[in-house]
């Protein structure tokens, strides 16, 4: 069987984007890629010249491939980039990310820095679910709600660190309209509003957050990492069972099989309400939709939207809890 051209060359087609059918090679697909991306930062004003960039990164084929891509497109700006590891403490999944993580860095040739729960907070997310599990008649939250409580903070405070300007993750466009479309089954469309794409400092400790992949597909970022030969974690996290996101998202795929760009139109939507949501300057309702200006907590002083932090307080949960297990 002839292998279709690609719609750019004369060489063969790698791959058929499925939402305008068009036929790519290997280095068209990397130039369609890396265009959109770029397109993106230039969109949402991500990036400005003297950024020092943080690229938080677990090893698995988001972060890897965001940090060849933002080195790459960096490379001609001289930008400083650096790439973070959270460690959580999760036993039998966090050595591997790490491997991952330490190989993309040393590929791509930036710093890497190793930051750990256990270091900063007193225990692994391991023995944090262990002890809480033990103290709270299983009514502790989901591991995913732990982890990312203090993932965040130590990734700001990483972040600052450094001395990054700006903190990039790795979040796709199935990410971001999976979420967009939670929110919406969830009555809560003002949350969306709240996770606006263009980076405002909202308070001087904190590092502002970008999103260079918004309108990059999963599907893409695994090609590229094959294309690329770029190594990732594969392995699953073993508390990785969001159900709600996976039900929207076994909904989303079935749906685009037949409409394919229904999540940039996803996107588009969100885009739109939050150009509205920027233009409105009546108080009352400016209040309700835009975030909360951070104050800082009164225990540890770093930015957060309530007196006391998330991660404080789930710090003061697992102290009173360590204290009911030496009794
Ligand atoms: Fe943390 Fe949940 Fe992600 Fe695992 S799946 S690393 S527990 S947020
Ligand atoms: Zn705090």
């Amino acid at each position: 069987m002839k292998i279709p051209s690609c719609s750019e060359c004369d060489r063969p087609a790698a791959w058929t984007r499925p939402w305008d059918r068009k036929r790519l090679c290997l280095l068209h697909f990397n130039t369609a890629f890396l265009k959109r991306v770029q397109k993106t930062i230039n969109k949402y004003r991500l990036f400005e010249r003297n950024d020092t960039i943080a690229v938080g990164i677990s090893g698995g084929k988001d972060s890897v491939v965001l940090l060849d891509t933002i080195v790459r497109l960096q490379k001609k700006h001289q930008t400083n980039v650096i790439a973070i590891t959270i460690d959580e403490g999760i036993s039998g999944y966090r050595e591997d990310g790490l491997k991952y993580a330490k190989m993309a860095a040393e590929r791509a040739g930036v710093e890497h820095v190793v930051y750990s729960f256990e270091e900063r907070f007193g225990s692994t997310l391991d023995e944090t679910l262990t002890l809480l599990d033990a103290n709270t008649n299983g009514k502790r939250l989901g591991a995913c709600s732990y982890c990312g409580i203090f993932r965040r903070k130590l990734l700001n405070e990483a972040a600052r660190t450094v001395g990054a300007t700006k903190l990039a993750t790795g979040h796709n466009a199935d990410d971001e309209a999976q979420t967009v479309v939670m929110n919406l089954f969830r009555g809560d469309i003002l949350k969306t509003l709240r996770s606006d794409p263009v980076p405002n400092i909202k308070h001087p400790l904190f590092v502002p957050r970008v999103k260079p992949f918004r309108w990059t597909t999963e599907q893409e970022i695994v090609l590229y990492a094959h294309f690329n030969n770029l190594p990732y974690q594969e392995m699953p996290c073993p508390n990785a069972v969001e159900a709600h996101r996976g039900i929207i998202r076994d909904i989303m795929t079935n749906y685009m099989e037949h409409t394919p760009d229904a999540l940039f139109s996803i996107l588009t939507s969100a885009d739109k309400l939050f150009e509205m949501a920027n233009a409105v300057t009546q108080p009352k309702i400016k209040d309700k939709i835009v975030p909360l200006k951070p104050q800082e907590c009164i225990k540890c002083g770093e930015p957060s939207a309530t007196r006391m932090c998330k991660a404080c307080q789930v710090q003061d949960m697992i102290e009173v809890a360590k204290k009911i297990t030496n009794h």
